[in-house]
């Protein structure tokens, strides 16, 4: 089998908020979600779908830039080869576009990669689960995303989300130390039996994130994600060592070389999965393999992922066993896609969609509506 075309399409989807981090708003609702659709055809006329969800507030990647990533270098250098070989796909996307810390552009990289397994499960009419080789869970849990500047906005929007069924809580932290331990306070206070645990991206000091720490040890949370610089390593260390909480990296954990050195360093203890930033599944499942054989806890993450990446997400999460809520809030903050038919949810629980692939089913008429002129 040969991989005969490619199709770059960008879109973009409406949203029903703006998700706000530490350093601003990810995005202004005009601009919406924007992803770059690949669609990809094989000689035999087998197709797979993959997306790039780039989010340039939380890294380097534009929708402007993968789409020319992959118009210009990642669909030309793969047309002609054959799907099944993705590790040769990656080594030819690499050759195009040059790995460094993370493996280069992981963002653009990662649609070809997800169409890829997309149209070999097809082709074989198998699922992606299937193909993954493992079935340590058939569905996952999803968190809600609280990110709130007052204590009484927060308890709001976690009572809120409790009724909608939600069971896990991620709260933005990362301004205050003690202004945020008071929204998790908030959070705590009104998520019932739900899991609740932190999320920095990056925005403390050492100094600041010591102090959030010994806020929130005495609230039962066990969970901090990426409280400093990614590239801080003396900091994440001592962290892991002044705090009974698991500290899981998730913009310090980029790629396999990165992630090893912290290792050796023993400067990690838990880790956050996201597809987009480490190019697709083919390294995904490596530093998933990696985290379970050195006993780095597992969290299961996005970038606002739509229905292609939140999908491949699913299938990836329940392959690897990922049992706490998971932080794909796609359908939090995207009010329309373009799927033929809806994902189904059962109380802020996702079962791994069935069928061939993904599992999912993309509406051409629906893409070119949400088409941009790219
Ligand atoms: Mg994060």
């Amino acid at each position: 089998m040969k991989i005969e075309r490619i199709e770059v399409t960008a879109v973009r989807l409406p949203l029903k908020a703006v998700l706000t981090l530490p350093k601003g708003a990810s995005r202004s609702l005009e601009e919406g979600k924007r992803v770059a659709l690949v669609k990809m055809t094989a000689d035999d006329g087998t197709v797979g779908w993959g997306e790039s969800g780039p989010s340039r507030r939380w890294s380097a990647e534009t929708l402007e830039s993968t789409v020319s990533a992959l118009r210009d270098y990642l669909a030309p250098c793969v047309i002609g080869h054959d799907p099944f070989d993705i590790a040769g796909l990656h080594q030819k996307m690499n050759q195009e576009i040059a790995p460094g810390l993370d493996p280069g552009q992981p963002i653009a990289k990662n649609a070809i990669d997800i169409a890829a397994h997309d149209l070999i499960c097809r082709s074989m009419g198998i699922n992606l689960q299937s193909w993954l080789g493992a079935k340590r869970l058939d569905r996952i849990s999803l968190a809600r995303l609280v990110s709130a500047s007052t204590p009484d906005e927060a308890a709001r929007i976690t009572m809120q989300a409790r009724a909608e069924g939600y069971r896990g809580f991620k709260v933005k932290v990362g301004h205050e130390p003690d202004h945020d331990a008071a929204l998790v306070q908030a959070v705590v206070g009104a998520a019932g039996d739900g899991f609740v645990w932190a999320d920095a991206n990056q925005g403390y000091t050492l100094e600041q994130a010591l102090r959030f720490c010994r806020r929130v040890e005495p609230l039962g949370i066990t969970l901090f994600e990426q409280p400093v610089a990614m590239h801080d390593i003396h900091a994440m260390k001592r962290l892991i060592t002044a705090t009974p909480m698991t500290i899981a990296l998730d913009e310090a954990a980029i790629g396999i070389p990165f992630v090893i050195e912290l290792i050796r360093r023993e400067a990690i203890e838990g880790m956050a999965i996201k597809i987009n930033k480490t190019g697709g599944l083919f390294y995904a499942r490596q530093m998933c393999d990696l985290a379970l054989n050195a006993g780095i806890k597992l969290v299961g993450s996005g970038l606002m992922d739509a229905p292609i990446g939140f999908a491949a997400s699913v299938h990836l999460f329940a392959a690897y066993g990922i049992d706490l809520p998971v932080d794909l809030n796609g359908p939090q903050f995207i009010a329309e896609d373009y799927l033929r038919q809806p994902l189904v949810f059962e109380g802020q629980t996702m079962a791994v969609p069935q069928g061939p692939g993904l599992g999912i089913e993309i509406d051409e008429d629906k893409v070119r509506a949400w088409r941009l002129p790219l």
